[in-house]
């Protein structure tokens, strides 16, 4: 008889806990899962596709615009926010379709229901108040939006979640924050022509990236007529019939159809029952875990959001997989998080890997750096002034780039095949060696000669 119902449970089904799955079944593995919303999870439901769908409806405002410099006469244009919305939802609804096809395929079994722990071997179904038993049970079960909740009328505010499903799109928004998400919804709603404002508490928005890319960034959403706001955070929302009004700590009043909340994540750990299982919780409350996701209890791991390592999918993906393939495929593997690209959906965007300028300086003893700073071709027709950015940051010690920062058109794509070769430890002389691919902007990569400045540690 079978000590346990099965050999792994996952608490989960996003982008980690699918792939661990999957490829636990693949080795063999008898498998099952719980999801309390949505198969697909974040990433797929109310993450990065969605967000990438709305951004390029978003592009859309500009491309028209742009397009009577190349000889194009556009007719009168309108937006249908209800439209985007359906059609979004569609092939979130296929994707969906297809993630739980997949498990099935590889013969997971699916619980449509919340799942808490109950000992380290038993899990509680909440939809079937029943428990089964595992041998080991994966915690994926990602993040949520944080809210403050000092702030009075909290209540009448949104967050990513919603913003995805608003019934009308409002004619103002603000949004608190200054990092990924707030950017890339302020980017979205202002392409869509609503009139949207940034409140940020810092002095620039996009804290840790280069701060070329931080300056240029901001200066590009204040030239499309984003407000921008700095040094201020909301103390309180009042709910009137012209809308919401937010009152800030620097005694000012900001007033707008919706007010959007994206100031961070938490870890999805409350009610799990990790305490009682002795499960130890970092100081911002996600899991703890060793290089191999294990928790502090030894049949029970944690992979993805959950664990606050690199909150991004493909993270939570690779995590899940090294999981998988350790504890059930006979094999030894960590995932490496050093030099992991990201690219973040603003407009314009950002591509980028590696040290950023100040983290080499800090770092390095010698560090070249080459910058380069144009406007990018398709823009020149059609009058836009906008400017690209291509940095790239140099050990000149050992010649080794180590960091890549892009700003402009596509440059998500960029950051993710010079990912490789920074992985691959390139040279300067590497990047100098290739030949350019012309034209194109990617070309600047590889034509920088000359260091825009040198930086040497006295002594
Ligand atoms: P999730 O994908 O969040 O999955 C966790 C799942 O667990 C959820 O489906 C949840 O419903 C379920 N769950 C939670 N508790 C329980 C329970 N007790 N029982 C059963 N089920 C439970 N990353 C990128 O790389 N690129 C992007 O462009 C990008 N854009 C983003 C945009 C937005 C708006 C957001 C919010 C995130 C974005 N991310 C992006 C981050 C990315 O979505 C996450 O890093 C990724 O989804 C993490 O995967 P995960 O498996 O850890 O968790
Ligand atoms: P981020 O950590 O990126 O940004 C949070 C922002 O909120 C920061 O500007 C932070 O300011 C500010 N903030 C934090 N606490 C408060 C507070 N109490 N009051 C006011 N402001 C506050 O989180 P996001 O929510 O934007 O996104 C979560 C994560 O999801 C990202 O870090 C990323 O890992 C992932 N993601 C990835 C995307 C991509 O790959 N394109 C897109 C979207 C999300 P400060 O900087 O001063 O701390």
């Amino acid at each position: 008889m079978q000590e346990f119902d099965y050999d792994l449970f996952v608490i989960g089904a996003g982008s980690g806990g699918v792939r661990a799955a999957r490829i636990a079944a693949q080795h063999g593995a008898k498998v099952a899962i719980a999801e309390e919303y949505r198969v697909g999870g974040t990433c797929v439901i109310r993450g990065c596709v969605p967000k990438k769908l709305l951004t390029y409806a978003a592009h859309y405002s500009e491309d028209f615009e742009d397009a009577a410099g190349y000889g194009w006469t556009v007719g009168a244009i309108s937006f249908d926010w209800p439209t985007l919305i359906a059609n979004k939802d569609r092939e979130i609804d296929r994707l969906n379709g297809i993630y739980i096809t997949n498990l099935e395929k590889s013969g997971v079994e699916i619980f449509h229901s919340r799942a808490t722990l109950r000992d380290r071997h038993s899990v509680f179904l909440v939809k079937e108040e029943r428990h089964v038993t595992a041998k080991k049970i994966l915690i994926a079960t990602g993040g949520s939006p944080n809210f403050d909740p000092t702030i009075d009328g909290i209540e009448h505010t949104i967050s990513s979640n919603e913003a995805f499903h608003l019934e009308k799109l409002p004619k103002s928004i603000i949004i608190a924050g200054g990092g990924y998400i707030a950017l890339e919804f302020a980017c979205i709603f202002n392409g869509l022509g609503v009139e949207t404002c940034v409140i940020y508490r810092g002095e620039r928005v996009l804290r840790g990236f280069d701060e070329d890319v931080r300056e240029l960034v901001q200066k590009s959403m204040i030239d499309r007529g984003i407000v921008v706001d700095c040094g201020d955070v909301f103390t309180n929302i009042e709910k009137t019939e012209d809308g919401l009004v937010g009152h800030t700590r620097n005694g000012r009043e900001f007033k707008a159809e919706q007010i959007m909340f994206a100031i961070g994540r938490s870890a999805n750990t409350d009610g799990l029952g990790l305490a009682k299982l002795g499960i130890e919780l970092n100081a911002k409350g996600a899991i703890k875990v060793d290089a191999h996701s294990r928790t502090s209890i030894d049949n029970i791991f944690a992979v993805g959001d959950v664990t606050d390592r690199v909150n991004l999918t493909p993270v939570a993906i690779r995590e899940g997989h090294a999981f998988a393939d350790t504890e059930f495929g006979g094999k030894d593997i960590t995932v490496d998080h050093s030099n992991i690209a990201t690219a973040v959906f603003t407009t314009p965007e950002i591509g980028t890997v590696g040290l950023t300028e100040a983290e080499a300086r800090e770092a390095f003893a010698s560090v070249d750096v080459y910058k380069s700073s144009f406007r990018p071709m398709k823009s020149i027709l059609p009058g836009r002034d906008d400017r690209m950015l291509m940095k790239l940051i140099v050990d000149a010690d050992t010649d080794r780039v180590v960091g890549c920062h892009i700003v402009g058109p596509t440059s998500g794509e960029m950051a993710q095949l010079v990912g490789i070769a920074i992985r691959m430890n390139a040279t300067k002389a590497d990047f100098d060696a290739t030949m350019a691919v012309h034209p194109t902007a990617a070309e600047e990569l590889v034509t920088m000669r000359e260091p825009t400045s040198r930086h040497r540690r006295d002594g």
